[in-house]
C-alpha cells in the first residue's frame, strides 16, 4: 500500500519538483530553478498587473519558443529613460531586479519622466538558464546569437552594413521595436542590465558621446563603490577592452545598446538618422560566487538611481 501511495503522491507531483509554473497571469511555463530565480509567469503576472495602470502600454514583440518577449511604455513620450534586461537568459539578477523595481518604474512615469522598458528580452533564455533563445541548436565552436545583435544596421569599415541581414527572428524584431520606439521616446538614459558569473568584479560601458566622462556612468560607479560592490576601476575586460574609472567606452561591439547609442543607422539599404542615445549604459556586475539576491539588489540599487540619473542627462 505504500508503493501505491508513493505513486499517487509523485503522479500529481509536477514532472520536475524545482520547475515552478505561476498559477495565473503568465504562461505556465517551467522556470529553472536551481538559482531561485523569479518564476516566468510570475514576471508576466507583475508586467501585466503595471500594464493595466493607466501610464503605460504593453506590447508583444515576438514569440519566442511560446513565450512573448514585451516592451512596455508609457502614454507620455518626450525624451525616455530606457530599461532594458535579461538579453542574456544566464544572466537572472537583471530581470529579477526590474520584476522588483516596477513599482520605482511607475513612480518614474507618474513624475513625468517617458520609459521604455524591455523587462525580459530573452524569455525562452531565461526559463533554460541559456545564454542565447536556442542554445541546443548551437555547439562550442558556433555558440549562438544574442538577442540584440544589431550589427545588420550598423555600418562597418566600409560604410556597409556589418551583416547582411539580422542574426536571428528574435534580433530582427527587437531591433526594429526599438528604432520604432526611439522616434517617439528618443533615449536620453539607456541602462541595459547585464551580469557576468565568470568576472570577479564588476565594470560598465558607456556607449553614448560622453564615453568615460558620462556623469550618469560615473554616478552609477559611485553608488557600487558606496555599497561595496567590486568593481574593476583600471585594467583590462575579459574581452581585452581597456576600463577606466570602472568604465569602459568607444566599444563596437554590434550590441542593441551600441543601436541605441548610434547617431546614423542602416536600414533598407539607406544611411538613416539613429537612436542618437545620449547616456547609454551597460552594467556588468560580477556573478561569480555571489548568492543572486544580492546581485538582484545592486541592480535593484542601480535602478532607484534612474531619477537622478535622468537629471544628470536631461538638464
Ligand atoms: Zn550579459
Amino acid at each position: 500500500m505504500r508503493t501505491i501511495g508513493m505513486a499517487l503522491t509523485l503522479a500529481v507531483l509536477p514532472a520536475c519538483a524545482f520547475a515552478r509554473t505561476h498559477p495565473g497571469g503568465g504562461p505556465k511555463v517551467k522556470t529553472y530553478d536551481a538559482d531561485g530565480r523569479t518564476p516566468i509567469g510570475e514576471i508576466y503576472g507583475s508586467l501585466a498587473g503595471l500594464a493595466k495602470k493607466g501610464r503605460w502600454k504593453i506590447e508583444t514583440v515576438f514569440i519566442d519558443q511560446e513565450l512573448p518577449i514585451q516592451v512596455l511604455f508609457t502614454k507620455r513620450k518626450g525624451p525616455a529613460v530606457w530599461v532594458l534586461a535579461g538579453i542574456h537568459g544566464e544572466e537572472p539578477a537583471p530581470p529579477d531586479a526590474v520584476h522588483k523595481s516596477l513599482g520605482t518604474l511607475d513612480a518614474l512615469a507618474a513624475g513625468k519622466i517617458p520609459v521604455v522598458l524591455f523587462p525580459l528580452c530573452n524569455p525562452a533564455g531565461y526559463s533554460k538558464n541559456w545564454r542565447y533563445p536556442d542554445a541546443e541548436k548551437y555547439d562550442e565552436k558556433n555558440p549562438g546569437h544574442s538577442v540584440g545583435d544589431s550589427d545588420h544596421l550598423l555600418p562597418g569599415k566600409d560604410g556597409r552594413p556589418r551583416a547582411e541581414k539580422a542574426s536571428s527572428a528574435q534580433a530582427d524584431a527587437l531591433t526594429r521595436k526599438a528604432l520604432e520606439l526611439a522616434k517617439d521616446y528618443p533615449p536620453a538614459l539607456s541602462i541595459d542590465l547585464h551580469e557576468d558569473d565568470l568576472i570577479g568584479k564588476g565594470y560598465l560601458y558607456s556607449q553614448g558621446p560622453k564615453g568615460h566622462e558620462d556623469p550618469a556612468a560615473k554616478a552609477i560607479i559611485r553608488k557600487m563603490a558606496e555599497l561595496r560592490y567590486p568593481i574593476i576601476l583600471s585594467g583590462k575586460t575579459r574581452f581585452d577592452e581597456p576600463i577606466v574609472d570602472g568604465i569602459v567606452s568607444g566599444v563596437q561591439d554590434g550590441s542593441i545598446d551600441e543601436l541605441i547609442a548610434s547617431e546614423e543607422i542602416l536600414a533598407e539599404g539607406a544611411a538613416r538618422d539613429g537612436p542618437s542615445g545620449r547616456s547609454v549604459i551597460v552594467v556588468e556586475t560580477s556573478a561569480m560566487r555571489r548568492p543572486l539576491k544580492e546581485r538582484v539588489d545592486v541592480h535593484c540599487a542601480i535602478l532607484g538611481m534612474l531619477e537622478e540619473l535622468y537629471s544628470l542627462v536631461v538638464k
